[in-house]
């Protein structure tokens, strides 16, 4: 009896997640009816996006597995309708553009590469930059992205810090936890990336009494989630010339309304929340063998924890 698996992505991701889908669950063994159109009470499995069609799992009865094709949460974990197990969406794209846009945006900032793209003086002394040993960078959160990025600049030489919720030991990267450990992270950071969820327990996590931790001149990535950032404090560390400068990827409210200080700000970059985004060629597969376990009595890979609500 092949199983239902109702697709409720982005409408427009449907031509290209079909195929794709249909290989993988082939390959993973698992005859599967798969398609936009079945009645709710006979879905087994749903393939969610916040920005597909279903806000309410109500009448979903004998769904046994709601299956993210976001990293992100925040916008389904507390959907109170929602009683099935939810899983969130690991895979090697969506960690592989992450490693790229944060490498990408460090050694821009390390490098200081602005300085030679726009130099309209020609200015020919403007000195060599440090080397990465002696830019010390910080990652809050260190889980599947935050350690993936960690590991990346600490082959290139960078010292890195990592901040997670739970106690960490991972080779090469200076492992801290718990409040105490935030503010030890960011003494000497000169470089500090958020890859955490946005939870309650994230929401300002860099205030304006952690941003004046941070040494002068210190730069902020963000492509975790708008809200880990308090943003009148940032604007004004900005404006102060103590942050040097903040590239941010993601806001509270997106799209960047038109009249945001952000776009406008010397000191900003605004990427349209682009860092990373889940690849179809290889969800898919991470989708499929998700079902493919459920199916033969195996646990799921990347349960949500709904209480900690990532
Ligand atoms: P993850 O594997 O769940 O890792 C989250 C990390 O944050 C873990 O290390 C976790 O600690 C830590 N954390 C959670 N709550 C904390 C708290 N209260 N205090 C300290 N640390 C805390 O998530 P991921 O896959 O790496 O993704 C991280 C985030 O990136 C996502 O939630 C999403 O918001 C964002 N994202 C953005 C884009 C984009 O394009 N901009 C794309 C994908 C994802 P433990 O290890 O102790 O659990």
């Amino acid at each position: 009896m092949p199983v239902n698996v109702l697709f409720a992505g982005r409408p427009d991701r449907w031509a290209e997640y079909q195929p794709l889908l249909d290989a993988a669950l082939t390959r993973e063994g698992v005859a599967a009816n798969l398609s936009t159109d079945i009645p709710p009470a006979e879905v087994d499995y749903i393939v969610y996006a916040p920005n597909g069609p279903i806000s309410d799992f109500t009448p979903y009865t004998r769904t046994k597995a709601v299956l993210s094709l976001w990293a992100g949460v925040e916008k389904i974990v507390g959907n109170e309708s929602l009683t099935q197990p939810l899983t969130r969406m690991v895979d090697d794209g969506l960690r592989r553009g992450m490693v790229e846009w944060v490498t990408g945006h460090v050694l821009r900032h390390h490098l200081g590469m602005d300085a030679h793209i726009v130099n309209p003086d020609h200015d020919w002394n403007p000195g060599a930059p440090p080397l990465a040993p002696d830019r010390p960078v910080t990652i809050l959160g260190l889980g599947t992205l935050g350690t993936a990025c960690a590991k990346t600049l600490v082959a290139l030489g960078f010292p890195v810090t990592g901040w997670s919720r739970s106690a960490k030991d991972v080779p090469g990267i200076r492992c801290l936890s718990g409040d105490d450990g935030l503010d030890a992270s960011l003494h000497d950071a000169q470089i500090v990336v958020l890859l955490l969820p946005q939870t309650p327990e994230t929401e300002n996590t860099l205030n304006a009494r952690r941003l004046a931790l941070l040494p002068e001149g210190a730069v902020i990535l963000n492509p975790g989630r708008g809200p880990l950032i308090d943003d009148d404090a940032l604007l004004a560390a900005l404006d102060s010339g103590h942050i040097g400068h903040a590239t941010l990827d993601t806001f509270r409210v997106e799209p960047l309304p038109a009249d945001h200080p952000y776009w406008s700000h010397p000191r900003v970059t605004v990427t349209p929340h682009i860092a990373s985004d889940t690849r179809a060629s290889t969800a898919a597969d991470v989708i499929a063998e998700n079902i493919r376990r459920s199916e033969s009595g195996q646990p799921l890979l990347h349960v949500v924890d709904r209480d900690l609500g990532y």
